[in-house]
């Protein structure tokens, strides 16, 4: 969930691991800390609740001197966010040093075995069991480093990305992972360590990714050598990352989450180029073509999905059964890894993560892969877990996203799915021409259509200002825009800490309809589609009771104005595409509500950019 960087080489290892720590901030923010071997040998952890600026306070005046160390920001999953269980955690003999992300699931009984020999534990971490049975089994088999964290790993039940040093051995880290992402980039002569890889694009673009149960000595000045978790040696394929280093910056704007909801008629221009021939409109996805026969012989299609991702999905099922008429069911993967669900060897599999690192996404993906199903992935991250364990898929390309609550991966996923659709759809001759054509043509005309979505920022800014008095929210739409409104209500949440609800706008007379009075606003989508008179009533029925509406409605429409308090005009496209342009005011209207609330909206309160833990 959190970040991990190291360092060993010929510059000053601090300042390295702290640069790179500050770009993973975003992922995980609770504490920080830092290991470094002074020249002589002898090793320091600094740590500190809080931000990576309070390590860097923290550092002030003391010596961090060292050419190798390895650094941690935190996101806790056990024990609270607390000076002790900041990692670096030392082994008893405070020889080593250890930061981990993830969970050791079986932590409870390893500790009590270590107990019986004597450790005791400074923190509540499960991470701090790791350091000392690594150390136990160092001690008692009296091996390598390398070797005492393999046998230890082997004992080991659940997801770990780590990273060790040994006070006296200025030039090797040993790394490990499984379940949860570690890169090793390359310099001259030197290695950087990162969770993320984009961490340290500073430095190299030059990768290589672990793999699951994969561990590594990396030694300065030596061939990197990497090998399983039985010790037999595995190949080091070296892979370029092309990243500028502007991604990862704000680029003028007050917050990373800001930038992306404004550059999204750049990332989808990005999401769509040749894969819609603009001479043709001809769709290429080669993940689909290459993987035609099961697409034209699925029985369905089972997405698999948590959060925006989630969302993005139910509009993928829209979008599939209509153009492709394959029934389509969309998943928590949270729960369908442990319903023992029904996968047919002719169902498709769909796993939907920005990160590709969703642990219960890509538990999902496990389970489906032994059902025998074809699985396909759609990610952002290139080289990804989900990327690779799947049998084909589609990037996104929407570039880095580091705002913790997701805009540009959500439009990126649906646009995605919709040239899935049309493509797939096409192939088994389900989709009428003339619709397929238009379809195809608003797809290219969609970076200028976010971009006149985009002006209504300036207008949702000041009706934000209205609204921050509010407890509680409704979202509601319909058809395509049902979703919409989910992931409206899901924005809100997350930054700015007001409850939201989002609804189909006619479920609300089954119950919800009970919450309103003048405190509760509601926020229809009301664009021209074909539920538009079946959502103008479901207005009507909030107004009568006193209830505020804001409705974000089509270009020119003076129907919904008689009865909502505030209108956002947002351009027209086809309907299938309309949840890409309902919800950039969404997006903006709880990012300005959040920042009119004071909230921190990159790094909104016990959230994590990616969820590499159950
Ligand atoms: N489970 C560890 C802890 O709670 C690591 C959490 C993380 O991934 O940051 O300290």
């Amino acid at each position: 969930m959190c970040g991990i960087v190291g360092y060993v080489g010929e510059r000053q290892a601090c300042p390295v691991i702290i640069k790179g720590l500050h770009r993973l901030e975003y992922r995980g923010y609770d504490s920080a800390g830092v290991a470094v071997m002074h020249p002589g040998g002898g090793m320091d952890v600094f740590k500190c609740k809080g931000k990576v600026s309070d390590l860097e306070h923290f550092l002030e005046g003391k010596d961090s001197a060292g050419t190798i160390g390895i650094g941690h920001t935190r996101w806790a999953t056990h024990g609270v966010p607390n000076d002790a269980n900041a990692h670096p955690h030392l082994s008893r003999s405070g020889k080593l040093a250890l930061i981990h992300n993830g969970i050791i699931e079986n932590f409870r009984v390893l500790r009590d075995a270590l107990r019986t020999h004597g450790f005791t534990f400074r923190s509540s971490t499960d991470s701090e069991v790791l350091v000392n049975l690594i150390e136990y089994v160092r001690e008692s088999e009296k091996c390598s480093l390398e070797e005492a964290v393999r046998v230890a790993l082997k004992q080991v039940v659940g997801a770990y990305a780590i990273a060790v040093i040994e006070e006296g051995n200025t030039s090797r880290i040993i790394a490990a992972r499984k379940s949860s992402p570690m890169a090793i980039g390359l310099g001259d002569g030197e290695y950087f360590l990162s969770s993320d890889a984009a961490s340290i694009i500073d430095y190299t673009q030059d990768f290589v990714y672990l793999n699951d149960e994969e561990l590594a000595v990396i030694e300065k000045g030596k061939p990197l050598h990497i090998m399983n978790l039985d010790g037999k040696d595995t190949p080091v394929s070296i892979q370029k990352l092309n990243l500028s280093i502007s991604q990862l910056e704000k680029g003028g704007f007050d917050h990373f989450m800001l930038k992306e909801i404004h550059e999204q008629p750049e990332t989808l221009e990005d999401c769509i180029r040749g894969r819609v021939i603009p001479e043709t409109l001809e769709i290429v996805l080669s993940g689909v073509i290459e993987n035609k026969e099961k697409f034209l012989a699925a029985r369905r299609i089972i997405f698999v999905a948590c959060g925006t991702s989630w969302h993005a999905a139910l509009i993928g099922e829209h979008l599939i059964e209509n153009m492709c008429r394959i029934p389509v069911e969309v998943e928590y993967a949270s729960e369908f890894r442990y319903r023992n669900p029904v996968i047919f060897p002719d169902d498709i599999v769909i796993a939907v993560s920005q990160s590709g690192e969703t642990a219960d996404t890509l538990a999902a993906v496990e389970l489906a892969r032994k059902a025998g199903a074809f699985v396909y992935g759609i990610c952002n991250v290139v080289g990804s877990s989900i990327a690779r364990s799947t049998d084909s898929g589609t990037y996104i390309h929407v570039g880095p996203e580091i705002g913790v609550a997701s805009t540009k991966a959500f439009t990126g996923q649906v646009t995605v799915m919709t040239m899935l659709a049309l493509l797939v759809g096409r192939l088994r001759g389900t989709v009428e021409e003339g619709y397929y054509h238009r379809v195809a043509q608003a797809l290219l005309e969609l970076p200028a259509t976010m971009r006149e979505a985009l002006k209504t920022a300036d207008q949702v800014a000041a009706l934000a200002k209205t609204f921050t008095y509010a407890h509680n929210f409704i979202y509601l739409g319909r058809g395509y825009n049902y979703p919409t409104a989910l992931e409206g209500a899901l924005k809100l949440k997350e930054i700015s800490y007001i409850h939201a609800e989002g609804l189909p706008a006619a479920e609300m007379k089954h119950g919800s309809i009970a919450l309103i009075d003048a405190e509760m606003p509601t926020v229809a989508i009301a664009t021209l589609d074909r539920t538009y008179e079946k959502t103008l009533s479901n207005i009507e029925e909030i107004k009568s009771r006193g209830g505020k509406i804001i409705a974000v409605v089509s270009k020119g429409d003076d129907l919904v104005r008689h009865c909502a308090d505030y209108c956002i005009e947002v351009p027209s496209t086809v309907e299938c595409l309309m949840p890409l342009v309902s919800i950039v005011p969404l997006q903006l209207l709880a990012y300005y509500i959040a920042t009119y609330k004071g909230r921190n909206v990159d790094q909104p309160r016990n959230l994590a950019k990616s969820v590499t833990v159950e």
